[in-house]
Order: C-alpha cells, then structure tokens, then sequence
C-alpha cells in the first residue's frame, strides 16, 4: 500500500503522500464503486454524491472534523453530510446516547419520551413553533408543509425561488435548476417542471419567482391571489449562491401573501444551523409553517415542520375523523434520532452560534484574501457556518447571477479536485460547511489548501 495522507485532526501543517503517480490512492473507492455499480443504479443511492469523470469517495469513518475514506485518505470535511452535522463526527455526547437508547430498542409502535423533549426543545427556541410534528427527512417535511398549507387554506397553488432547492417532492422540486434555454422571463420565470414524468399540472399549481425581485414578487402573489396557498422560501438558497437576502423581498412576500389571504412556508432544513432561534429570528421573519432537518436529528434521518396553531391543526385529527392531512411513518420520531437530536441542540447553546459565526467569518474573509493573492476572478458568499465559493465577480442577488457558464463550472469542478487534494472536502458547486469541531489549526488547513488550489 503507497504512504497514506497524514493529515490529523489539529495537526493543519501536516503534508499528504501522494502515490508514485503522483496522485492518491482510490484503488479501493474505485473496486467498491464498481461492485456498487452492479447492484445499485449509478452505483450510489445519492445523485449528489456522483462526482463528474471519476468515482465517489467511498468512507471509512469520521471523528470530529475528520473524514477517512477507504484508501486511507483523511479530509477536512467541509460538507458535513451537506449540513447536517454540526456537531462534528462521532461526538461522543451524542453517541453515548444513541446507545443509551438502542440499548432500549430502536423502533416501535408507540409514541416516546424522548420526541417529547425535542419537541419542546424546539418550540421552546423558536417563537413561531407553537407546535410540531416530526417526520424523516427533509423532502417529507416540506411535502407535509405544502399539503398543510393547501388544506388550511383550500387552495391549490405555491410559489417558490427560481433556482431553489427543497427536496424531491414534485410541486417543491420545479424550476431548481432551469437554463437560459427554458428559465424564461427574469421578471416573470417559467416553471419547469423537474423529473421526468412529472404531472404537466404542476405547471399550473407552481409559480416561480426571482430571488430578491420584491416587485415581481408582489405581482406574482397577487396573480395567484384566492388561488395561492403558499410561498415557500429558503433565505439562503445554496442553488442560487446563497446570496444576501435584501429586507425587501421578505416583507413584500410577508405583506402579499398576508394580503391575499395566502401563507409562508420557511424552509430551514439548512439555514436552521445559522442561529440559536434559526434564521427567522436573525431575520425577523414571521413564517405560518417552518421545516427543519438536518442538525435537529444529530446525524440520523429527519425533518419536521412546525408553526402556528392555526396551519399545524390539519395535522389533528378533529372529534374522531381523520385529520386533513394525516402524516406519520413507520420510523417517524423513533427513539434513537430523537436522542440523537436532543444531544445535538443541547450541545447549540448560544456560546456555540457565536464560535461557529465567528469560524464562518474566519473562512470567508480568508478565502476573500486568498482569492486576492491569488488574483483570480473568484467571490465568496455565505453567513455563519456557510460558505461558497464562485468562480466570477458577478454581483449575485439571484439564480441567474449564480448560474455558471461551462467554462465556469469546470474551473469549480477543477477547483474542488485541487483543495480535495489538500485535504479538504467540500460539496458540489463550491458549498462550505464548517462543524463546531473544526479547530483554528484546521480552518488555517483549510485556507492553505485553498491558496495552493487557486495558484496550482
Ligand atoms: N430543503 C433544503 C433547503 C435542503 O437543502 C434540503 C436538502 N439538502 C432539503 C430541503 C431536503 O432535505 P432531505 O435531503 O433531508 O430530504
């Protein structure tokens, strides 16, 4: 076997060992890529995880901000599992109690303590959680959002961000990722429908708008009008290069929607890691219905949605009869991710939003001056723990601002080759996450992988 990475935890100015052919040993993501292939489609269950003209990284393990795949290679992780571990990888806190709780048993078909905790954890956090109900990822909790929005208000439509990722549910997966070719007007954009076989009604039932576009908002809404149901919006969408969102865009959604008689969902699956209330409060948003994942599940699967009385009683059943919309699933609030969760938001004290704002800005303004050494036409985005990186200097308010030529999409592609093969692991489309294990010794690792990266 050829000398191994030799980056540790802490230890930022350790150098890896490349293979004699200069490059590292992926001999075993590889072999296990190809068995993959035979039995799973693209020879992985997550389209995310594929990586262009080459194979994925298959994992050994992780501790703290850590990773080692299966050729021994260790990384930065500037993923995290796409934002959902904060915490850092195989915390000991919240691994002594998953097992506090397995030893109890895993799934069963009765309701537990520790969904309880959580729930009132969160609703005690956030001031629009007056109730919640919890679910297994995501995608589901926006679906159930969307479905609870029509039922309380009898309406059909949604509107949603141009260019804006929410999971897999169909009216929730338009238009997010549309071209020049079909993403039509800037004020007025199309809705495109996603995966193939789609129902061509959901062009009827999905508006979309142009993140930051207050007035094209506002017509939108009205246009909908007795027909809307809801706006669904993320306040910092990754697809969309996580610009700043302007106070103007949020009150002209608040206000029309309020006017037509419609609501707002918050989708906080991700921008829920960004304070100790989530972003609504940093914000001073006031959603009907938010959905969180992510982080409150400690590393296993989850979602909720939560909110006003009001839209979260179409979940209950009322004197006997069904509830409007019924919700609820073999593994749903079963008690080890509730555990996991528990030991996950107990640990998010206010010290820890500090330290990971204060890492985040750390990162930012570091890529900012490494960009600058570097003299490439780069730009760097993002809030608290997130960052993203942009090969161009365009001013983004929107998806069509963050929308990459090819040319621009293979210098990112090149680029997260390069920082990988420093250390560091990020996502797609130049997408940072940073977990409270991250030492300074490691974000130091990561700005010099990045300066080696951009002068290679
Ligand atoms: N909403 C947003 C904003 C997301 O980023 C994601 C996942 N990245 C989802 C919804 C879907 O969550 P899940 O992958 O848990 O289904």
């Amino acid at each position: 076997m050829p000398d191994l990475a030799d980056v540790s935890a802490g230890t930022a100015n350790a150098t890896m060992q490349m293979t004699e052919s200069g490059r590292w040993p992926t001999e075993a993501s590889a072999a296990l890529y190809e068995r993959a292939r035979r039995s799973i489609t693209d020879g992985t269950s997550r389209d995310t995880l594929l990586r262009k003209g080459g194979h994925p990284i298959y994992v050994d393990h992780g501790e703290g901000a850590w990773v080692t795949d299966v050729d021994g290679n260790r990384y930065l992780d500037c993923n995290n599992n796409f934002a959902s571990i904060i915490i850092g990888h195989a915390d000991p806190t919240i691994a002594a109690a998953v097992q506090a709780r397995m030893a109890r048993g895993t799934a069963f078909s009765f309701p537990n303590d520790a969904e309880v905790d959580l729930a009132e954890l969160l609703c005690g956090r956030v001031e629009s959680f007056e109730l919640i109900r919890f679910c297994n990822s995501g995608t589901e909790a926006v679906m159930a959002a969307l479905k609870a929005a029509r039922a309380y208000t009898g309406r059909p439509k949604v509107i949603k961000v141009k260019g804006a990722y929410h999971g897999t549910y169909d009216h929730a997966e338009a238009s997010q990722s549309p071209n020049p070719t079909n993403w039509g007007d800037a004020t007025a954009p199309s809705t495109v429908r996603y995966a193939a076989g789609t129902p061509a009604s959901v062009e009827d039932e999905v508006g979309i708008i142009s993140f930051n576009d207050a007035e094209g908002a506002r017509a939108a809404i009205r246009r909908s009008g007795d027909q809307l149901a809801a706006v669904l919006l993320d306040v910092m969408p990754n697809r969309v290069g996580m610009p700043v969102i302007e106070p103007e865009f949020i009150s002209a959604i608040r206000e029309t929607t309020r006017e037509v008689g419609a609501l707002v969902v918050l989708d906080e699956v991700i921008s829920f890691r960004l304070g100790y209330s989530g972003a609504q409060t940093l914000l001073g948003i006031d959603p009907d219905i938010t959905t969180v994942a992510k982080i409150i599940g400690g590393g296993f699967p989850v979602g909720g949605v939560a909110g006003r009385e009001g839209p979260m009683s179409t979940f209950a059943r009322s004197g006997g009869s069904r509830a409007k919309v019924p919700s609820g699933g073999t593994f749903t609030a079963n008690p080890v991710t509730m555990a996991a969760g528990l030991a996950t938001m107990n640990q998010l004290d206010h010290a820890a939003f500090v330290r990971l704002d204060d890492m985040g800005e750390a990162v930012r303004s570091g890529l900012r001056s490494a960009i600058s050494r570097a003299g490439v036409d780069w730009q760097v985005t993002g809030r608290g723990s997130l960052f993203k990186v942009h090969p161009h200097s365009r001013h983004i308010r929107n998806y069509r601002d963050a929308h990459l030529s090819s040319d621009e999409a293979a210098e990112i592609e090149r680029f997260e080759h390069d920082i990988q093969a420093g250390g560091v692991y990020l996502s797609g489309g130049g997408f940072g996450c940073l977990s409270l294990a991250m030492t300074d010794d490691d974000i130091a690792h990561l700005l010099r992988a990045a300066d080696a990266a951009w002068s290679s």
